[in-house]
């Protein structure tokens, strides 16, 4: 868990992710869509991964983040 050394905010941060592994991939209905397709990340796959880097407190903008 993370929090904010600065606030105390332990729910919302600023931060980057990046997801990797299979997806299920579906037509977007809607015609005032940018993209074409959406996709969702089937998660039960064994070789899906996630990197989450927390950059900044979305309350405080601080970036003294502390693992907790
Ligand atoms: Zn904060």
């Amino acid at each position: 868990m993370y929090k904010c050394a600065d606030c105390g905010n332990t729910e919302k941060f600023i931060g980057y992710a990046q997801e990797n592994g299979n997806v299920l991939i579906y037509k977007n209905d809607s015609d005032n869509c940018s993209e074409p397709y959406s996709w969702i990340y089937n998660i039960s796959e064994k070789n899906w991964s996630s990197d989450l880097k927390f950059i900044k407190c979305s309350v405080c903008q601080s970036e003294n983040i502390i693992k907790i």
